[in-house]
């Protein structure tokens, strides 16, 4: 194969460590306020040059059953963008390696397109910045553009708007991945019915959350964390509700719905009480998997050889 024939990008599930939710707009989406994290639970994507125009791709790893192989998957869709936009006449396979958990709330498809981008952006010699790359991820979806950023930011309009916030040190998290998943517009769905009476107030990051990243203190990080989508997953999956209290009950410091759900995220100490939680859950029966992982990261990446043949 010639050398940059194939590239291969890492590219992390994200975290809402604050994610506020305002009244829907008029075209249906919803303006969010949101501070993600890149957490280290990580995609890989390698994209291999074809001659023709073609874009393949094929899923491998822990949840691969559960992503679609044609033109829905979000990475296709990443791809297509770029060849369309650039009239790119070189095509793409690519190859996903999964394990991010599927329709979790933790953006494994975004997080796919953001790889796929930075790979054909290499591949196909396209030399876009990172502000294009953005402005085009942004068209591909909500979280799309914070997967390329990475690290802590705060999501504005969909969540599509990022700028980099202040966070010192690293928080270990614990992840219970449950049984199937959630679709992240049914949980918008539910919410929008849980307060169609309330007056909804324009979404807000609250300032707690700002100063205990600053802080670096997982106890001030542990009360400053929330999520307004938590009870409508809770509504549409009440058996997280246990699984969240029994974590609380092994010692973290919080627990909370991730995103949209149905993954329940759990705020250790430090490291070895992330792994004796991790067991516990893991043995609790509660869920499907867990994982443990630290935050935060960078955003899509690509690896240098030799994963770069
Ligand atoms: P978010 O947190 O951004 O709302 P999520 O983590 O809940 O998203 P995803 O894992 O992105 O959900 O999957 C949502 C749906 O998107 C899946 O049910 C799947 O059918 C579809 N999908 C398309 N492409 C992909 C991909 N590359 N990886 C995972 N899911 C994909």
């Amino acid at each position: 194969m010639p050398p940059n024939a194939q590239v291969t990008v890492r590219s992390p599930a994200k975290i809402n460590l604050g994610l506020s939710v305002g009244p829907p707009r008029p075209d249906g989406f919803h303006p969010l306020a949101t501070v993600y994290q890149a957490v280290a639970l990580y995609d890989d994507v390698t994209a291999t040059l074809r001659d023709d125009a073609a874009i393949t791709v094929e899923v491998v790893g822990d949840f691969a059953v559960d992503v679609p192989t044609d033109d829905s998957n979000l990475a296709v869709r990443a791809a297509r963008m770029l060849q369309v936009e650039f009239d790119v006449e070189e095509g793409v396979d690519l190859s996903i390696r999964k394990t991010i958990p599927v329709a979790g709330g933790m953006a494994g498809g975004s997080t796919d397109a953001a790889a796929t981008l930075v790979a054909c952006n290499r591949l196909w010699g396209l030399g876009l910045s990172q502000p294009e790359l953005e402005r085009i991820a942004a068209e591909l979806g909500s979280d799309v553009p914070f997967c390329l950023v990475g690290h802590t930011a705060l999501g504005r309009g969909r969540g599509e708007q990022v700028t980099e916030v202040m966070s010192r040190g690293t928080f270990h998290w614990v992840f219970a991945i449950a049984e199937g998943g959630l679709s992240t517009p049914a949980v918008f769905k539910e919410l929008d019915r849980l307060r169609p009476l309330r007056r909804v107030e324009a979404p807000e990051v609250r300032p707690e959350l700002l100063s205990a990243l600053l802080s670096g203190k997982p106890a001030a990080l542990a009360v400053a964390l929330s999520n307004d989508m938590q009870a409508a997953a809770l509504s549409l999956r009440p058996e997280l509700a246990a699984t969240l209290q029994f974590g609380l009950d092994q010692g973290a410091l919080a627990a909370m719905i991730s995103g949209s759900g149905p993954t329940c995220l759990f705020l250790a100490a430090d490291s070895r009480r992330a792994v004796d939680l991790a067991v516990d859950l893991a043995e609790s029966g509660l869920c499907r998997m867990v994982r443990q992982a630290e935050g935060p990261v960078p955003g899509a990446r690509i690896l240098p050889a030799p994963a770069n043949r």
